[in-house]
């Protein structure tokens, strides 16, 4: 599959970067965010969310298995840190999430059997402090170049 790797040296790039995918984005769409712990995955998820209008603060859904936010349209954000897999009863309680929204997927790996094909797989990983390396990957080129055309901050390599 192609895909695009920058880096990011702060916060605020690494939003932009989730902001500029968020915009090409429709409702159905699945947008999966790995990464360990502190990589940047809400963050990511933050900027998405911006970019679509919502203004709801985007934290974490740590004590829950998602938020759904109002946005233009509405974006879901899904964490399945807690899940091995996903039963037909945990589907069906997930399922109103992807219902006229762009569903973002943190710790993606209990779903890989259940949830719809993903646009685009994005993966951060720390390189510093404030530095991420961004993986994007995605089948449709087209959405790949519109990340990394516009801003001189990020380098892009493969
Ligand atoms: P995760 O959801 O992957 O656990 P978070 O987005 O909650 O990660 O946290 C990432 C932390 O790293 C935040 O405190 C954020 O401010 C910080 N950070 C520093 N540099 C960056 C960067 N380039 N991109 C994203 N987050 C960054
Ligand atoms: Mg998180």
């Amino acid at each position: 599959m192609p895909g695009i790797e920058v880096e990011t040296g702060s916060p605020e790039e690494t939003e932009a970067l989730a902001g500029r995918l968020a915009t090409r984005l429709a409702p159905g769409d699945v947008v999966l965010v790995s990464g360990e712990l502190g990589a940047g995955k809400t963050t990511f998820v933050r900027g998405a969310c911006r970019a679509l209008g919502v203004t709801a603060r985007v934290t974490s859904p740590t004590f829950t298995i998602g938020h759904r936010y109002a946005g233009s349209p509405d974006v879901s954000h899904i964490d399945l840190y807690r899940f091995r897999g996903l039963s037909a009863a945990e589907w069906g309680d997930l399922e109103p999430y992807f219902e006229a929204a762009i569903v973002f997927v943190e710790w993606p790996e209990a779903g890989a059997e259940t949830l719809p094909p993903e646009r685009a797989h994005v993966r951060l990983e720390h390189l510093s402090p404030d530095r991420r390396a961004v993986r994007v990957d995605a089948a449709e080129r087209a959405l790949l170049q519109a990340l990394t055309g516009a801003d001189p901050g990020l380098r892009h390599g493969d």
